[in-house]
């Protein structure tokens, strides 16, 4: 409530500042310039008329940025604008209030925007002084401490929408504090910078954010289908979602490409199902039909239990897949190959013209394991993997991954020297392989992505008291073991799809409970598509006590088995849900104790890929054999990133690694770094507007736990805002001749 009544007071103050200006002649302060025909001198004519003291410090601030407009410019904005003005006055007058707003300095700017929502309603003129000192105080001391070469080259870098002859790509130098309003937003219209402040500032009402699902529906219900869906697009949908089907994302995908940066499609069509209702079908479907047999061995955390059955539970940056039947795994595949043909550059089914426009075949697809079969298989290949590792550390000591234990079959045959006679065991060693360097292989792993395997014969054990076997895994009945085997087939037509294509695919990273499963699928699927080229990635998150070590082992594998290791880092999606039900189901919490040691993880992982990398690099080997994305919204690891590389002696033009941000979130990251000549990725989704509200009330409740970058984003937003009003480019039109490396 606190903040309802804030904002309606702020509304009322914009409204007074408003109307005063309205008065002076036409819209805001600055739009009324514009309007008038006078642009930049018209404000700086009205600043003079009402505060003489301060109009020589406007001047000096309207000239320090170098980013002026030339007269002729100028004159084709205002004359467009005139036009608009006149046809869409309603519309204009909106965005004049919001806009008034933001360039009077808005509360909720953060860093020293100090003034909030009293100090201009005093004085209109004084708020646009104080505006411009505030832009100044904001953005410049502390955070952007350049030299004068440097703000040369800034300036010179950000001058706006001058595209270069065409074959001639355009590149910025990057400013690492990520702190300049001009890079960042250099590829958007200012109505686009003006919803993307009031979706922010809607992001930053707890009670907005809380009820923001059951807001949506209501709204749904008042204003109907068709308005609804036109407000959804000039707000959350519009700022969050590329569009609503692969054709109509286009112009968003053709724009990002000509400021440098390149998209991961996400088709974001979610069911909107109740708690209940996810429970049961989770339950149903993560439990044998011949039931959920215990015994000694069995680990807790790899079998359901109903209370952390809705996988959605304190989950927002991750969309969740509920089972149903084996139909919906079916069309959830026939999705992501539609989604790879929006990827791809030249399938015959995808008219050119698209698939070009799309990506240019440097886009990437996501891809969600839990999408594609019954959840139930993959908790049980986890637990299977899971005991391995636990019987080979019984058998020869130490602890981790069967592969990092460097045994070879003469020492098996060792460990089971007094049960040796027994023909099983006689059998099972008969089974077991090892790779070119006598490393060995209690199961034939790649046999999991075979599409005749049989899990319940493959993970059978000999008790090496005993010598009789056990089985690893419980016995699952026969149309089990065929959906397992739909689940596989699914994943090899996408990736095989993928392959023919050209197309990258990233398998996203799920719970601690699935992810030994999709970790090992993915990396099987790697070695099998990986041959020339990494079109399969993996994902590890480094929340994990474990990742780095996991990261070490597959990249291992990688080499000695000779394929190409690609790889996306994040931090992880699930803490809160992790640590909850490790507590609750009694076993040890598999994350990080604390954010540092998360960082930590992260920065030590990425830096051995570097490591390794380099050294391919350095024996003339394809250095390629590594690509990493660094997929992260803080900009500590983003520049962690980059002076690692250049440390290393790694440049963008060697092509391994890459970054990755969500669809508005954190431009200031994302494009500063394309527009440099760093390959840079949105991660996009996409789908028809009622289908992807699950996942907007999502990025409205994770944008919550940001208000950190959301303060910065703000700041960013208004400061390039008011720039463009100073300006008279609040018609800005982006226009970027960059091409992504
Ligand atoms: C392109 C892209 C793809 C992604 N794909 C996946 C995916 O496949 N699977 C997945 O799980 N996530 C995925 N994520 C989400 C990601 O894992 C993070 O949740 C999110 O990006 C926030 O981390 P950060 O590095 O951006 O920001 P930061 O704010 O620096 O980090 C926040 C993260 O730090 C960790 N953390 C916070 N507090 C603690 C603590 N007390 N102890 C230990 N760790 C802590 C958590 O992981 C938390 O999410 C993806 C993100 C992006 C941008």
């Amino acid at each position: 409530m606190a903040l309802l009544r804030s904002l309606s007071a702020q509304r009322t103050t914009i409204n007074l500042v408003y109307s005063r200006n309205t008065s002076t002649n036409g819209g805001t302060a600055a739009a009324a310039a514009v309007a008038n025909g006078n642009g930049l001198r018209r404000a700086q004519a009205l600043h003079t008329t009402n505060n003489n003291n301060n109009s020589k410090n406007n001047n000096t601030n309207a000239n320090s940025d170098g980013y002026a407009a030339t007269d002729s410019e100028t004159a084709n904005i205002l004359s467009t604008l005139r036009q608009v003005l006149q046809k869409q006055h309603q519309q204009l007058q909106w965005q004049n209030l919001v806009l008034s707003s933001v360039v009077a300095g808005n509360a909720g700017i953060g860093g020293g925007g100090g003034g909030g929502g009293g100090f201009y309603s005093h004085s209109t003129t004084r708020s646009l002084h104080s505006a411009a000192r505030n832009q100044q105080a904001q953005v410049a001391p502390a955070e952007i401490a350049v030299d004068d070469e440097a703000k040369q080259r800034k300036r010179e870098a950000l001058k706006p929408v001058e595209p270069k002859p065409a074959g001639t790509p355009q590149r910025d130098p990057l400013d690492v504090s990520f702190n300049d309003p001009l890079a960042a937003f250099k590829s958007k219209t200012t109505w686009e910078l003006v919803r993307a402040y009031v979706v922010y500032m809607i992001c930053s009402s707890e009670k907005l954010v809380e009820h923001n699902m059951k807001l949506m529906k209501v709204a749904r219900t008042l204003l109907g289908g068709r308005l609804f869906e036109l407000l959804m697009k000039s707000s959350f949908y519009g700022h969050f979602v590329a569009g609503e089907n692969r054709h109509t994302i286009v112009p968003t995908l053709e724009r990002l490409r000509s400021f440098g940066v390149k998209p991961i499609l996400d088709y974001s069509v979610e069911e909107d199902i109740s708690q209940e209702e996810a429970e049961k079908r989770e339950v149903e479907s993560s439990v044998s039909s011949a039931g959920d047999v215990k015994d000694d061995g069995t680990m807790p955390q790899y079998h359901v239990d109903k209370s952390f059955a809705d996988r959605r539970y304190k989950v927002s940056s991750a969309r969740t897949y509920f089972y149903l039947n084996e139909a919906t795994c079916e069309r959830n595949m026939e999705t992501f190959i539609k989604c790879l043909e929006a990827v791809s550059v030249d399938d015959a089914k995808v008219p050119r013209a698209v698939a070009l426009g799309a990506t240019f075949g440097t886009g990437i697809t996501a891809i969600k394991l839990t999408a594609l079969g019954r959840p139930q298989l993959l908790l049980q290949l986890s637990e299977v993997i899971m005991r391995t590792r636990k019987y080979m550390e019984d058998l020869v000591g130490g602890q981790g991954n069967v592969l990092t234990h460097h045994k070879t079959i003469k020492d098996l045959e060792k460990y089971y020297a007094s049960v040796g006679d027994n023909k099983d065991v006689q059998e099972f060693l008969k089974n077991v392989t090892s790779d070119k360097e006598g490393i060995l292989h209690l199961f034939p792993w790649s046999g999991i992505v075979d599409e005749n395997s049989q899990l319940s014969d493959t993970f059978r054990v000999p008790d090496p008291q005993t010598g009789q076997m056990r089985r690893l895994i419980s016995q699952i009945p026969p149309k089990e073991e065929e959906m397992f085997r739909n689940m596989i087939r699914r994943l090899n037509t996408i990736v095989k799809t993928a392959a023919e294509l050209d197309v990258r695919i990233m398998i996203d990273a799920e719970q601690t409970y699935f992810q030994p499963a999709i970790s090992r699928i993915t990396l099987e699927m790697m070695r099998k598509y990986n041959k020339e080229k990494a079109i399969v990635f993996n994902t590890y998150q480094c929340y994990l006590r474990e990742s780095f070590r996991e990261v070490g082992t597959d990249l291992e594998q990688a080499k000695r088995q000779n394929f190409y290791f690609g790889a996306k880092l994040v931090r992880g999606a699930y803490m809160e849900q992790e640590r909850a039900r490790a507590q609750a189901l009694g076993y040890s919490d598999p994350v990080n104790p604390n954010y540092e040691a998360t960082t930590e993880m992260y920065h030590k992982t990425l830096t051995e890929c570097l490591r390794r990398i380099k050294l391919f690099k350095d024996s003339g080997e394809d250095a390629k054999k590594i690509g990493i994305m660094v997929a992260s919204h803080n900009e500590d690891t983003v520049r962690f990133a980059i002076e690692k590389m250049k440390e290393i002696g790694i440049s963008p033009e060697d092509k391994v690694i890459c970054f990755g941000q969500l669809l508005g979130m954190c431009d200031y990251i994302t494009f500063p770094l394309g527009q440099a000549g760093y390959s840079a990725y949105k991660y996009i989704p996409y789908g028809p507007v009622e289908e992807v509200l699950p996942y907007l009330s999502r990025r409205a409740q994770e944008n919550k736990g940001v208000l950190k970058k959301i303060q910065k984003e703000k700041r960013l937003l208004a400061a390039e805002i008011r720039r463009r009003a100073f300006r008279g480019q609040l018609f800005y039109k982006p226009k970027g001749n960059y091409v992504p490396i």
